[in-house]
């Protein structure tokens, strides 16, 4: 998971504002995503599958639109009760989850960001030309309460089932409704947790089936063939496909997550680029500084930034190439000439940048992310 740089605000916003991103070496570590069959080399297997593991996996790249909870939200409210339930979560491969900034575009009823949700029309028009079959989301956008309060009637269930009665925090903090716990975890996370936050994940029904039974459905075995093929293309994946494991709950057919179709593309053909941003100024002129590397381990030859929606910044190129002998140090292809400084042209109205990199014929991929500071943050 990318660790952003927190905000800090340098001057008052004005028309235009100034990004000003630092890098760490190491901050969005290299994502060894297994392509078998492929090498792992841009054109050299036209339809390579990735695994469960490694689809799965895609997902843990920088991601737009999202900001880190700064904490662990509260779960029971009991701090010790609420420390045992994390480490159950996080020993079953739960991780804290980035939330959702800026607006909400409205899908069926269901609140996504504007590109999942772009993607998700035209992924559901896409089923229905080819399949005749129909993909409903069921469950999109959730705040942190409203996990918190689907993790908490899934526990008391779970207690009334396993224990008879609901159990006090006492209890749970003592270990001895870790069955019930452990019950509710294989299905909901707990708040803070969940893919959900985001912005970017959504639970399908398809042909009056959903949950387990989905699988049986026309349009679930449509996005599923040939490796996931056709969700790719629309930039979906799924987040807890059958036959991974340690991502939190047991396989869960019916959730997908958008990483977006460049990102996605890139993982299919193996060349995606790598790179990390840090910290944020904002002030009257924009300037990102970070690092990219391609997947040759060579400097990255073309960058740009993007802010919501997908829309690309105005500046950009070429950009001023800083060394970075950190960066360097750590790989066996890359010179220290990897770090860059770049102008970007961002509206008031912006709420988070990535900074994209690619060497063509490779597609752009997102090296980093980070939330814009708001006014009177
Ligand atoms: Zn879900």
């Amino acid at each position: 998971m990318a660790s952003h740089g927190r905000a800090r605000v340098t001057g008052r916003l004005a028309q235009r504002r100034v990004v000003f991103l630092v890098v760490f070496a190491g901050c969005v570590g290299l994502l060894g995503v297994g392509v078998p069959g492929s090498g792992g080399r841009p054109g050299s297997d036209p339809t390579p599958s990735l695994s469960p593991d490694a689809v799965a996996a895609l997902f843990e790249r920088p991601l737009p639109g999202v900001d880190e909870l700064a904490e662990r939200p509260a779960i029971t409210g009991d701090a010790a009760a609420d420390a045992h339930i994390a480490a159950l979560a996080e020993a079953r491969g739960y991780r804290r989850r980035g939330l959702a900034v800026g607006g909400l575009a409205t899908v069926q009823g269901q609140q996504l960001q504007q590109s999942a949700a772009d993607d998700f029309v035209a992924m559901a028009d896409a089923v229905r030309t080819e399949v005749g079959a129909d993909l409903r989301i069921t469950s999109a956008f959730r705040s942190v309460a409203f996990q918190r309060d689907l993790f908490l009637r899934r526990l008391q269930s779970q207690s009334l089932v396993l224990h008879g009665r609901y159990l006090t925090n006492a209890e749970l903090a003592l270990g001895l409704g870790d069955d019930a716990i452990d019950a509710t975890l294989a299905v909901v996370s707990i708040p803070g947790y969940s893919k959900h936050h985001t912005g970017l994940a959504v639970d399908v029904g398809s042909g009056g089936r959903a949950s387990y039974s989905i699988r049986e459905a026309p349009g679930w075995q449509w996005l599923t063939a040939d490796g996931f093929a056709n969700a790719l293309r629309f930039g979906w994946i799924p987040s807890y496909p059958d036959g991974a494991g340690g991502l939190g709950p047991d396989p869960e057919p019916w959730e997908w997550v958008w990483i977006g179709r460049d990102a996605a593309a890139c993982a299919v053909a193996g060349d995606c680029a790598v790179g990390g941003l840090d910290a944020l100024w904002a002030g009257l002129s924009a300037e990102v500084v970070g690092w990219a590397v391609d997947a040759d381990g060579a400097r990255a030859r073309r960058l740009r930034g993007v802010w919501d929606g997908g829309a690309v910044a105005l500046g950009g190129a070429p950009g001023t190439v800083r060394s970075r002998f950190d960066v360097a140090a750590g790989r066996d292809l890359a010179g220290p000439a990897v770090g860059f400084v770049l102008a970007l042209e961002l509206p008031e109205a912006a709420t988070w940048v990535c900074v994209e990199a690619s060497s063509p014929p490779a597609r752009w991929s997102r090296i980093g992310c980070a939330p814009l500071p708001q006014d009177g943050s």
